[in-house]
């Protein structure tokens, strides 16, 4: 009995959501460097979060951008998985690197920009199936709703794969912020759907002011969890460091979170 107990206990940890607790996942837009990852995966284990962020593959829109570290940053994740025991997160970006990135974190992340490329959603499904991998399906910036749960499909038409939505902001003739975070979609997909919805509030608002504050508001309006980037020296960082939180802004996230979620009897995870 005690056994089977502990059985359950670890897969429930294995999952992205899970039942009484909000999901924080933080870490770099890019993976930069193994010292980079490293500073960060330590400030994200240290504040008692389960899951580590970063991008090895990074689809910029300007080709001259970084474009990420590629093979050698899914190695860094690798490694720094196995030293912190933290569960990791990177986006595919291609069918051609599914399979290569499935063998090096627990879960794939479609981004805005692939939301709608089918071929690579019907792989993703295909081989987090075969691998036993989470996919985090994050909302085209121009899709409904609607778009966005019929593109779930495609991921899950072969399989039981565990998906979660991600509400990462929608463009909008709003110039404020990098783009519109639409936060009715979390009790829409709530009354439409079962599936879990995490928020993106960094690339929604684009500056780390503002990511607090709209943490709370997704957390307030049902949110299962939420993605926000985080580096050690953000002024420094090759992608997304007008919007990444330092250590300390991480911290206050996660007190400001936490008090919040309490009230709804959940803990932070
Ligand atoms: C990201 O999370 O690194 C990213 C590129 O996000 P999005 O696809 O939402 O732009
Ligand atoms: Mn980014």
């Amino acid at each position: 009995m005690e056994n089977k107990k502990d059985k359950t206990k670890n897969k429930d940890d294995m999952k992205l959501i899970k039942e009484g607790y909000i999901t924080i996942i933080a870490g770099p837009c890019a993976i930069e460097s193994w010292k980079q990852l490293d500073e960060t995966a330590k400030v994200v284990k240290d504040l008692g979060l389960s899951f580590l962020r970063g991008g090895a593959y990074k689809p910029r829109t300007s080709p001259y951008s970084f474009q990420g570290l590629g093979k050698k940053g899914l190695e860094y994740l690798k490694e720094i998985r196995a030293k912190y025991g933290l569960k990791t997160v990177t986006e595919v970006t291609d069918t051609e690197n599914v399979e290569i990135i499935a063998d090096s974190v627990d879960v794939l992340q479609i981004g805005t920009r692939n939301m709608s490329n089918f071929a690579l959603l019907k792989k993703v499904g295909k081989v987090a199936n075969e691998k036993n991998k989470k996919v985090i399906l994050k909302r085209g910036w121009a899709s409904s709703i609607k778009e966005w749960l019929l593109a779930v499909e495609y991921i899950t038409l072969r399989g039981n794969t565990e998906v979660v939505l991600c509400e990462r902001g929608i463009r909008t003739f709003e110039t404020n912020t990098r783009f519109t975070l639409d936060l009715s979609a979390v009790p829409v997909i709530k009354k439409l759907s079962k599936l879990p919805i995490i928020v993106d509030p960094s690339h929604a608002v684009g500056q780390s002011d503002l990511v607090i504050p709209m943490s709370r508001a997704a957390i307030a309006v049902g949110a299962d969890g939420l993605i926000v980037e985080a580096h050690v020296n953000p002024s420094q960082a090759l992608c997304d460091g007008q919007q990444s939180l330092n250590a300390k802004e991480l911290s206050e996230l996660i007190r400001q979170v936490r008090n919040l979620a309490e009230i709804n009897g959940k803990k932070i995870r």
